[in-house]
């Protein structure tokens, strides 16, 4: 019996060839080095900061040579497979603004490559699977599973290699008639590779980040296609779909790196040329004096819906990224600090090979200083969306006060020294909640008294205070000249300095007085700067909130 025979009897249904997906997939119509890439997750439900860290690198990559990324769905694991996982990938990467250029969604397909997805390609592997086997590349191993357990049993005993490989490889030597007697009888079998490789032989290649690395060949005899479903192993989904999606750039993690032989092996055998690797490193978070991997069980930035759900701009967490992705990255951005991130030249060797650390305070310093940046209205607008989203109650609130509220957003904005409190969308209630009445009103005060706390004494300073001092009027100088006549006409220090020559003269100081003063209206000792506080507030809402302490 000939190999093509065999392949018939394997494939029958098989009608295609080699030739046919050449024409169907043919090389894109491209400058020459654009770049083609791509994300490839498993749709798990989860879209894990290290698979997002990813597809930033591959979209950078991509986009650096005004090239192509796109979306592949790697869903040959049934078993893993989660419903409305697509979405949320797209949504995810949409929401940081990389979009894919091709991918698939509800049976659309956007792109001249697809299927994007791989269950959906199943023939394509089929026939590749079917080519090998005519070539003598491929052939059906019927070993069980108990037979597998065996052989790594023995192959421990004899301190070899575990694998199915050359001597051990027990099916690559049965006759086309054995196996094709084995099919007849229903016995159930996965399709292997024949690999040529010797283990004794150093194979060497270059990777984009560590440069040129050397393994010893590949010898093992890989699943290509599995039992149950003819479904491909991501070995040869790899092979397949990189070459004809016309990936030159195969971004992924260093858990592939040892893979990369076989992976070449089977390019070499179909006679393509092999994309170029670039294997990213872990992503790791400090946890006490060492570094981990940040794991999707103990740390909740694993997963890139826990920077939404917080209200972190996107751009601060592709800046964010985009600082452990290439290390001269910061002095860019120091450079450029309002250039699109697009605009960053990516370079594969500025990436640190051996573990990306990823620290969530870096983050909000990152992300504060983009806030503070802000106009406010562009605050506005973007904490209005974060909030219908995530806190209806303040965006009923603020949507219904907004020119107040884009003045609260104002305070100690577009100074030289801008308030940086707000590290993300979902702080900022937190630390403006005292200018909303219905907020102050609602909640139970806990006043931050400091050196004055006699409440009568306390009353005294603010109606004398608002009775004949203050003035909505006044420029902040005025302002301040006038909190100075109200601490001498009350035996209070008007400077830190006089009181400090000549404590025993004075009831305290001007810092005493206006901390009454702030107290009363916000509750808190410490807050942004008080006269653009007080200017925001108004009269009104300032008399009633003093009345308020009086009851
Ligand atoms: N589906 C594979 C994974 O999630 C993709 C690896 C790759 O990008 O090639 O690990």
């Amino acid at each position: 019996m000939t190999n093509q025979e065999l392949a018939e009897l394997i494939f029958p249904d098989i009608k295609l060839n080699k030739d046919d997906y050449e024409k169907k997939y043919p090389p894109r119509n491209l400058q020459q080095n654009t770049r083609i890439t791509r994300f490839a997750p498993s749709p798990t439900g989860f879209v894990h900061i290290g698979n997002f860290f990813q597809a930033l690198i591959s979209y950078i990559n991509a986009k650096s040579t005004e090239g192509i990324f796109y979306l592949r769905n790697e869903d040959t694991d049934k078993k893993r497979e989660k419903k409305g996982a697509v979405e949320l990938i797209l949504e995810t990467l949409d929401h940081y603004g990389i979009s894919p250029d091709e991918y698939e969604l509800n049976n659309k397909v956007h792109g001249n490559y697809g299927p994007y997805i791989q269950s959906k390609r199943k023939d394509l592997y089929r026939t590749f699977a079917k080519y090998l086997i005519e070539i003598g590349r491929a052939y059906p191993c019927f070993c069980t599973s108990k037979e597998l357990s065996n052989l790594r049993e023995l192959q421990t005993k004899e301190k070899a290699r575990t694998g199915y490989y050359g001597e051990y490889a027990k099916c690559r030597n049965l006759s086309n008639e054995e196996i094709a007697e084995k099919i007849r009888l229903g016995a159930p079998y996965v399709i292997r590779f024949k690999s040529k490789g010797n283990f004794s032989n150093k194979f060497t290649f270059k990777d984009l980040v560590r440069g040129a690395i050397e393994f010893p060949e590949n010898d093992f005899d890989i699943i290509i296609l599995k039992s149950e479903d003819q479904l491909p192993t991501y070995h040869f989904a790899h092979v397949i779909d990189d070459h004809f999606m016309r990936t030159t750039h195969v971004v992924r993690g260093e858990e592939w790196l040892s893979s990369v032989p076989v992976h070449i092996e089977i390019f070499e055998t179909m006679g393509w040329i092999p994309p170029r690797y670039l294997h990213n490193p872990l992503i790791l978070k400090k946890d006490g004096e060492s570094l981990r991997k940040i794991s999707k069980r103990k740390d909740p930035e694993a997963s890139m819906k826990y920077f939404e759900e917080k209200g972190y701009p996107p751009e601060t967490i592709i800046d964010s990224l985009m600082t452990i992705i290439n290390s001269n990255f910061e002095d860019w951005r120091r450079a450029n600090p309002i250039e699109d991130f697009r605009h960053f030249k990516f370079n594969p060797k500025k990436m640190n090979s051996s573990g990306a650390l990823y620290s969530l305070d870096k983050l909000d310093n990152i992300s504060k200083n983009y806030i503070s940046k802000m106009t406010a209205n562009d605050l506005y607008t973007e904490l209005c969306k974060w909030t219908k989203k995530y806190d209806p109650e303040f965006y009923k609130l603020i949507e219904k006060n907004k020119a107040y509220t884009v003045s609260i957003l104002d305070i100690e904005r577009g100074n030289k020294n801008p308030r940086k409190d707000f590290t993300c969308y979902s702080v900022i209630r937190k630390n403006i909640w005292y200018m909303f009445d219905e907020l102050f009103d609602a909640s139970k005060h806990k006043y931050d008294w400091q050196n004055i706390k006699d409440i009568q004494e306390i009353k005294e300073i603010l109606a004398l205070y608002i009775g004949e001092y203050y003035n909505v009027n006044d420029d902040k100088d005025t302002w301040w000249e006038k909190v100075k006549e109200l601490c001498n006409n009350l035996s209070y220090a008007s400077s830190i300095k006089e009181y400090n020559t000549n404590p025993q003269k004075y009831k305290g100081n001007i810092a005493d007085i206006s901390n009454v003063i702030r107290v009363a209206i916000t509750t808190q000792s410490r807050t942004p700067d008080l006269y653009e506080i007080l200017q925001v507030m108004g009269i009104n809402r300032i008399k009633r909130r003093i009345k308020k302490l009086s009851k």
